[in-house]
């Protein structure tokens, strides 16, 4: 079964936006996974087609309404439906490369995009939704944080990079940063290519890739942990 994204949104049209070009856009129309939108607004039940309301206990800004959520979650995804119920949140676990892989090799994801001050907390708890944040700051909406997740995702799905998905080098692949890479010219604004790297010696090439990973990763990232 291939992976199947459906987005529950205040803002369809923003999709597949920068999904739907490059390596995962040709993955899309090729049917490698696929991408549906489902407008929120459709489950209001009023004649001002309502989604949110006032915060409980007062403060600013608006909260998405739970029954209108459910409605919308229920519909594209029924008790039975094996994908995961994300919602993008900046109070989530923050998104890693494994969590992506994770998802990348299971049937697909429900996303809910959050809107204004974020969704009523009993949606959360009695759709059972996974909260996940691409970092730390404050987005208007969950969409862009939804397409950067799906961005993430939709490359390690079987045949949409290619032979390239199997790459294990890349970063937090194994723990670290990836090691510098360099291209043609040979001499850039008086600057070479470091010889080792035009040697056509495979293991020291190789060493030298894993010490500057590693030289990096301390410097950079000593959270992460090279393995
Ligand atoms: N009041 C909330 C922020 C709401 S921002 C708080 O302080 O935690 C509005 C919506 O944008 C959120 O519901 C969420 O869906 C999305 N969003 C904002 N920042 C995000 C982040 N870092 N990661 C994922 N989603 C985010």
């Amino acid at each position: 079964m291939s992976f199947r994204a459906s987005v529950i949104t205040l803002f369809p049209d923003m999709f597949p936006g920068p999904l739907g070009v490059s390596v995962i856009g040709r993955g899309l129309n090729e049917g490698l996974w696929s991408l549906d939108t489902v407008a929120l607004r459709d489950f209001a039940t009023d004649k001002h087609r309502t989604v949110d309301d006032t915060p409980a206990g007062g403060g600013p800004g608006m909260v998405l309404k739970p029954d209108i959520l459910a409605s919308a979650i229920d519909h594209v995804a029924p008790q039975n439906d094996p994908r995961p119920r994300i919602l993008m949140s900046p109070r989530g676990k923050p998104l890693t490369q494994a969590r992506a892989r994770e998802l990348a090799l299971g049937p697909g994801a429900v996303i809910v995009c959050g809107r204004f001050e974020g969704v009523d907390q009993r949606v959360i708890d009695a759709r059972n939704l996974e909260e996940i944040s691409i970092g730390d700051y404050v987005l208007a909406g969950g969409e862009v944080a939804a397409m950067v997740l799906l961005e993430a995702v939709a490359r390690l799905i079987p045949g949409v990079l290619g032979a390239e998905a199997s790459r294990d080098d890349e970063s937090f692949e194994s723990g670290g940063l990836e090691y510098p890479h360099y291209t043609r010219p040979q001499n850039f604004e008086g600057h070479e290519i470091p010889e080792i790297l035009t040697s056509g010696d495979h293991g020291k090439i190789e060493k030298w890739r894993r010490a500057e990973s590693e030289a990096l990763t301390r410097a950079r990232r000593p959270d992460l942990k090279k393995t």
